[in-house]
């Protein structure tokens, strides 16, 4: 008999007859938490209304003066239905039974009191109650639990700087903070109404992972997953209309297949900066052409590929005459608006492929690849002219600038070429400038 049931439980015991009363009540104390007692129903109606909290179970007499034990328990029902009823009473016939099963009573024990069968029916009236109790603990403990683990884990998702997303393969389960302000919604509820998925929001563009991308493969996650770190990038709008660059990490949401959190980090400053650092190596920050160390490292390629081609590759290398000149005569801003003005149409003179490089202080070179030296002398003496006619005799200063041309030999390397090449604008200086010359 499992009496450990009745430790933790209060009982209204109401019965007319004192020593009966006394010894059951004195038994049933030594077996429950505490016991209540009452001598007629009204006295247990009372007692009842107000210790309803705590009264667990009734034990009830049926004849008892002022209130009999089925009125008690009829008007106990009115005001609560659970608490499990036994009576004890010598009564047997059916009318009995059926009244009290009419009046809620759960189960009964026979009088003369046999304290073994009363237990055992308390018992069989507390259990249903004592099991659900049970498993309602059990319940809300198991729940709470796993509120506060999601809890936990929210709150550390919230305080990412990133775009966290929980999502099995078809949808999105969860979402941290970010990624609603992001999309400037309230809920994934509001999101999903505008898309399915985070990748219709992915901006189609060569080199970045976008819908079209993803649409060929059967589980989007496990492709970005397996993609190499530079190839996990995308691009994204935000609820302001800025365009957004992210790098994405897929994980598998602990060991759960088909399960997974994805993370998108925003490195537009960076790539921005890098893209900023990468321009400033390679530019020059007055005139904004290549500057030498971009030269240098095209150069030796170029030469190869010439070689190996069998193809023609011109160098022009040109110099402003008298620039000191200038300088002296109108200072050195109007000198820089000069070198800005010439590079710029250079760079209008020449095409695509050609490379226009700022070598040194007025010095400049333009690399011209499937060019002959025929094709370079047009190009130099365009560039002469029109910084001769045009554009810089609007400021009245007169510009003119020397140039010297060569192309690629078959024994030539970097030096040789560049040496002939200067060789040829010192001499363009020497025979009197504003003019080109080649050097074979
Ligand atoms: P030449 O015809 O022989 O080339 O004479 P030049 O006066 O041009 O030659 P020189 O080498 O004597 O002088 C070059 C001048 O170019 C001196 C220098 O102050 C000027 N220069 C170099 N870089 C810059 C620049 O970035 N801005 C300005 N304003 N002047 C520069
Ligand atoms: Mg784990
Ligand atoms: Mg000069």
């Amino acid at each position: 008999m499992n009496k450990e049931i009745l430790e933790n439980i209060s009982v209204l015991y109401v019965e007319d007859e004192m020593d009966v009363r006394e010894f059951t009540g004195k038994l049933l104390s030594s077996l429950v938490k505490k016991v209540y007692l009452a001598e007629n129903g009204l006295e247990g109606l009372k007692q009842f209304k107000e210790n309803k909290d705590t009264i667990d179970l009734i034990v009830s007499d049926i004849n008892m003066p002022k209130m009999d034990g089925l009125e008690m328990c009829e008007q106990i029902r009115q005001i609560n239905k659970e608490t499990p009823i036994v009576i004890t009473s010598a009564h047997n016939d059916p009318n009995f039974l059926k009244k009290a099963i009419s009046v809620g009573v759960n189960t009964y024990a026979m009088k003369p009191i046999d304290l073994y069968q009363l237990v055992e029916s308390m018992i069989k009236a507390i259990e249903p109650i004592y099991l659900k109790r049970k498993l309602e603990n059990l319940n809300i403990s198991l729940e709470t639990r796993v509120d506060n683990e999601i809890q936990k884990l929210k709150s550390i998702l919230d305080t990412q700087e990133n775009i966290v997303i929980l999502s099995n393969n078809e949808t999105i389960k969860n979402v941290n903070k970010r990624f609603l302000e992001f999309f400037e919604v309230d809920s994934i509820e509001e999101f999903t109404k505008l898309s399915d998925n985070i990748f219709d929001h992915f901006i189609e563009e060569y080199g970045f992972i976008s819908k079209s991308t993803l649409d060929k493969q059967t589980c989007y996650y496990e492709y970005i997953k397996n993609l190499r770190e530079v190839d996990r990038v995308t691009k994204m709008k935000n609820s302001k209309g800025e365009i957004r660059i992210f790098t994405i990490n897929v994980d598998n949401y602990d060991d759960i297949n088909d399960f997974y959190v994805i993370s998108l980090t925003d490195i537009t400053e960076l790539k921005e900066k890098s893209n900023l650092l990468e321009y400033q190596a390679s530019h020059d920050t007055l005139t904004g052409l290549f500057n030498r160390n971009k030269f240098n490292s095209l150069f030796g390629k170029e030469i190869r590929r010439a070689l190996r081609y069998n193809t023609s590759l011109s160098l022009v290398l040109f110099d402003i005459d008298l620039f000191k000149v200038v300088n002296d005569k109108y200072g050195h801003q109007i000198g820089d608006e000069v070198l800005k003005e010439i590079s710029t149409i250079v760079s209008k003179s020449v095409r695509e492929h050609d490379t226009v490089v700022r070598w040194g202080g007025e010095e400049f070179l333009i690399l011209l690849p499937e060019t002959d030296i025929k094709g370079a002398s047009i190009v130099a003496e365009k560039i002469r002219t029109t910084i001769y006619e045009n554009s810089l005799t609007k400021m009245n200063l007169n510009i003119t600038v020397s140039f010297g041309i060569s192309i690629l030999n078959q024994n030539d390397n970097e030096d040789s070429f560049i040496t002939r090449t200067d060789e040829a604008l010192y001499e363009a200086k020497r025979t009197g400038r504003n003019k080109v010359v080649s050097k074979i």
